[in-house]
């Protein structure tokens, strides 16, 4: 209120203001009665009922008739004239799933937690009722349902799409993903790396926009990193580079779930952050380790840094190899911010320091914890926009992909 009192002159501005808090609100919510948009808002009914018969004609918003609690109500939705697309990430114990328009503008959301080893099958059906549920909500029909992209926090190998590596993802190895889901989802879908898609967002829409060589490194659980050559993403022969987090940087080293010995995940990843700690506290997680390092515990700050150190050393070898001009650095660990970018920008300049060229700059993700999933949302768009039957509608696409 204390803004529309600053511009009391400016009707046009106030009301663009309102238009973009009702948009807003439909987005963050999915869907919205006008009288629920007029609470959510603030907003009168009265301004809610022209702001959204205005946006309606525009066609950014889309109502429907429905009841509620007894009483008929005007549904309020965003409008996805040209169909929605549907981003899945599947990390090590997370769930994501999120609905967008074709530009990438996500309508609602879903996160849910996942056993250590969870089974695809039974991960990919529920998802497909959570997509539904999703649709439902958003007021769409399952015809509006383009395509999927799905992220898999695992190197994946091309020309199978399958895990290109055992250990990481148990519960999806020798499984043809793209197949399984397609069938389970009956909607065209396309499979990349989660690292490799984060990279595709943060270029897109995050910390690498205008950056057309980088690097996105991604620090939770395991490690994994996307490289960007010349703006696109670099897949290698196989499709599966980036294996940033089994780069072997000691050699004879611990163990790691890959099989091999000394691989930098084994040294940094979360895992074994939380393993080097366990003696000092037990039943600890990743992210209780990241809260109690800002609050200032040593013993926490120390053993982030030292995985600083470590990931510095890969990221070092990486910028001598491509001469990246910005690594950034996403996943879980990077919350705890310079914490753990400042030992690795120690490691990369003093790595670094007899080049000519300037280091690259190191700096932390701007899309959080959604990188893979709007990355999975944006790999999707643009594998429909490179099929022409894509712009004849959900129901030929649907014929084109058999
Ligand atoms: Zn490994």
């Amino acid at each position: 209120m204390a803004d529309q009192r600053r511009t009391p002159g400016s009707q046009t501005s106030l009301r663009e203001a309102n238009r973009g808090r009702i948009v807003d609100a439909v987005k963050k919510h999915g869907g919205l009665t006008q009288v629920e948009l007029a609470g959510a808002t603030g907003l009168s009914p009265a301004t809610v009922s022209n702001i959204v018969k205005e946006l309606s004609e525009s066609g950014v918003l889309s109502t429907s008739k429905s009841m509620r609690s007894g009483r008929r109500a005007q549904y309020v939705t965003l409008a996805h004239a040209s169909g929605l697309v549907c981003g899945i990430h599947f990390s090590q114990r997370q769930l994501r799933v999120a609905l967008a328009d074709t530009g990438m503008t996500v309508v609602s959301e879903h996160e849910m937690p996942l056993a250590r080893d969870h089974r695809s099958d039974n991960e990919i059906r529920r998802v497909g009722m959570l997509i539904a549920d999703m649709l439902e909500n958003v007021s769409a029909d399952r015809d509006e349902l383009l395509a999927v992209g799905i992220a898999v926090s695992a190197p994946m190998d091309a020309a199978s799409g399958m895990i290109a590596r055992p250990g990481i993802l148990r519960g999806w190895e020798g499984i043809a993903i793209r197949e399984t889901a397609e069938r389970a989802l009956r909607v065209p879908v396309f499979v990349d790396n989660s690292s490799n898609l984060s990279a595709l967002a943060e270029h897109r829409l995050g910390a690498l926009r205008g950056h057309s060589d980088a690097v996105f490194v991604e620090v939770s659980d395991g490690i994994g990193a996307g490289v960007i050559v010349g703006g696109r993403g670099y897949r290698g022969a196989s499709g599966s580079a980036g294996e940033f987090g089994h780069m072997v940087i000691v050699e004879n080293g611990p163990l790691c779930r890959c099989g091999n010995l000394g691989c930098l995940e084994a040294i940094a990843g979360g895992d074994a952050i939380v393993e080097s700690l366990k003696n000092r506290y037990s039943g600890l997680k990743l992210a209780d380790v990241i809260v109690r390092a800002m609050a200032g515990d040593d013993v926490c700050i120390r053993s982030i840094a030292d995985a600083g150190s470590h990931i510095g050393v890969a990221a070092a070898n990486i910028a001598s190899m491509f001469d990246p001009g910005r690594i950034v650095v996403g996943g879980q660990l990077a919350r705890s911010g310079e914490l753990l970018l400042g030992p690795i920008r120690q490691v990369v300049d003093r790595s670094l320091a007899t080049r000519l060229a300037p280091p690259p700059e190191i700096v932390a993700g701007q899309l959080g914890a959604r990188a893979a999933v709007v990355g999975a949302i944006g790999f999707a768009a643009d594998q429909l926009s490179a099929f022409p039957a894509a712009a004849a509608g959900p129901a030929e696409l649907r014929a084109a992909f058999g």
